[in-house]
């Protein structure tokens, strides 16, 4: 069994019978637990209609930094109202981007330490999002009692060590199966031990599907990637992986 720990799958990005089509795929690629974000407002309340009965979803929400501008008292208020939904079961995705925005620094630093102390106040486990600011997220991070997942790690040996005595989980999805892609010699180097696997569906289709829409279906193709990367086989892929997520999101 995989689970797929970081994904999106609202009606912003999906018909909601291709949603229903995409879930019936990734049941049958052994994709039975999935952690949906709701990084807006929007994205919440979008969520939390459609997936009112199923089991299999849990949700983590949390605003993301390229919302940092305009999130006010207020929202922080409400997120901690959607947090009490009994299927939250972390906070995320949050963290800084200064790929997109890099004149907010100061405003995306102070709504990411908002929501850290959140999830250290509600002792709930976060997803982060870090682009071109590796550095200023783990000194951040640092200074909270807070445990996790580096969502769609993309940094060095040395960077994925320290997140990893830090605490933190790595989550690794289909960037790994691209061509140039640098984290294959991580993963090379530190096995799985502390990595889940992700796809952030709608986003970043592993190779052979690059450049079309994700779905949690692709988990299977990363897992393949890793089991040939590590020889090992897809069902050790799985049991470390699924054992990992279990843990680091205490799922039931
Ligand atoms: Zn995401």
């Amino acid at each position: 069994m995989f689970i797929d720990t970081h994904l999106h799958l609202s009606t912003e990005d999906y018909h909601i019978d291709e949603i229903k089509d995409i879930l019936r795929q990734a049941r049958r690629n052994g994709v039975k637990k999935y952690i949906v974000c709701g990084c807006s407002k929007s994205e919440i309340k979008n969520v939390l209609k459609i997936y009112p009965q199923m089991r299999s979803i849990s949700f983590a929400f949390g605003y993301h930094p390229e919302f940092a501008d305009s999130i006010t008292k207020q929202d922080l208020l409400e997120l901690q109202e959607f947090i009490c939904h009994d299927r939250v079961v972390a906070i995320g995705e949050i963290g800084l981007d200064y790929h997109y925005n890099n004149e907010n620094r100061q405003q995306q630093q102070k709504i990411f330490r908002e929501q850290l102390q959140l999830a250290e106040k509600l002792n709930l486990p976060v997803t982060i999002h870090s682009r071109d600011a590796i550095e200023d997220t783990y000194q951040i991070l640092s200074q909270y009692h807070v445990k996790g997942v580096i969502h769609c790690f993309s940094g060095s040996l040395e960077m994925a060590q320290k997140f990893i005595k830090l605490g933190f989980y790595l989550g690794i999805g289909g960037v790994i199966t691209f061509k140039n892609s640098k984290l294959k010699n991580v993963i090379a180097k530190i096995g799985l031990e502390h990595v889940v696997l992700e796809t952030d569906s709608p986003y970043l289709s592993p190779e052979p599907y690059r450049g079309k829409k994700n779905g949690p279906q692709n988990i299977y193709h990363i897992a393949c990637f890793l089991a040939d990367l590590l020889n090992i086989s897809i069902e050790e892929v799985a049991k470390i992986t699924t054992t990992n997520a279990m843990c680091i999101f205490d799922l039931k």
